[in-house]
């Protein structure tokens, strides 16, 4: 693995909404026959490791995404897929999707399955320990998901300087359910502190940590492996005239983190000798699961309405700089 590009960007373009269809807005991207990594829009070619077409289901997208990075968290590696795009993209459809359906549930579900699954086979000399936490970044302060009452954590450098957030919860579970409670916990704290949910959720970010300890009881081998499952804030630019006050200092903060990120993820992609993670909170509790040996996916969440044309631009080419 070490020798490989340790970056994955891939692309997933969602069906035209029911108010795209009504505003009588064409589907505009075009995916040439005989390709699995390509679209064309606005007569330009862009090519990513994998391109998911409007009718991609959940379980094709978990296969080409994230199924292997399973393998390496628990072969001792870290990892991060976050998922970018304008709001309604189609970013937590794709991270989190419908949680219990079989059909539409998303990554992370498929994942918290996997990771058990895996487990379950493995040989019983092999002690595990599985920790969840769960945060959400707004306004650049970070906010426990899963306890309320933490509403201003920081990151601190373990003694090998890795950064991580200090006092965070962390929930050990046994089985996948109990991961599942982390995550509507999570998902219903989140919605205690704010009044409007939808607008919340696509101005902070989202970061589910999921850590996996094992240690063989024959031989003391230990391996931790950390994965990072990120549904980012919308990508959509303020519109400059609109916005003014709290909305205006949200769009300032969303922008900030989110060039800090394209920043790091292009010094990764380029390997430049220096990587600026640390100017983001987001970035810097990243760094040990970005780049480096680390395995990482971008999902890039598309629309493809003409309505969304410009957005949907920006977001290839955010896609594009990681490349
Ligand atoms: P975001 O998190 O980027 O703001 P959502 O994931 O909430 O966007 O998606 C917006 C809406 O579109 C939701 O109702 C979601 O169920 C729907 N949607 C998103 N992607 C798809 C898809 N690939 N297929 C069907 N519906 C989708
Ligand atoms: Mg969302």
């Amino acid at each position: 693995m070490a020798n490989e590009c340790n970056i994955r960007v891939v692309c997933r373009f969602r069906p035209l909404n029911e108010s795209e269809e009504k505003s009588g807005s064409k589907i505009i991207v075009k995916f040439p026959q005989d390709t699995e990594d390509t679209l064309i829009l606005g007569g330009k070619v862009y090519v990513f490791d994998r391109v998911f077409r409007t009718d991609a289901t959940q379980e094709i997208v978990y296969g080409a995404t994230a199924k292997e990075i399973v393998e390496d968290v628990l072969s001792g590696y870290n990892g991060t897929i976050f998922a970018y795009g304008q709001t309604s993209s189609g970013k937590t459809h794709t991270m989190e999707g419908v949680l219990g359906d079989e059909k539409y549930q998303g990554i992370i579900p498929r994942i918290v399955q996997d990771i058990f699954n895996h487990i379950y086979k493995m040989d019983s000399s092999l002690e595990f320990q599985i920790k969840i936490s769960y945060f959400e970044i707004y306004l650049d302060k970070i906010r426990d998901l899963l306890d309320v009452s933490k509403t201003n954590l920081s990151v601190h450098e373990d003694k090998n300087r890795v950064p991580f957030v200090k006092g965070a919860t962390e929930r050990f579970v046994t089985t996948p359910e109990e991961v599942f409670e982390c995550i509507e916990d999570g998902k219903s704290n989140r919605h205690i502190a704010v009044t409007n949910m939808n607008e919340h959720s696509s101005r902070s970010h989202s970061v589910f940590l999921i850590n996996v300890k094992q240690e063989n009881q024959e031989t003391e081998k230990k391996l931790s492996g950390k994965l990072y499952l990120v549904d980012l804030a919308g990508s959509e630019k303020v519109s400059k005239t609109g916005a003014e006050g709290a909305v205006l200092e949200e769009a300032k903060n969303i922008n900030k983190s989110l060039s800090a990120l394209a920043n790091v993820i292009s010094a990764l992609a380029d390997a430049k000798p220096y990587v600026p993670y640390r100017d983001s909170k987001l970035t810097r509790i990243l760094q040990e699961s970005l780049g480096g040996n680390a395995r990482t996916t971008i999902i890039i969440c598309c629309s493809p309405a003409s309505y969304n044309e410009p957005e949907t631009k920006s977001t290839l080419l955010f896609g594009q700089r990681a490349k």
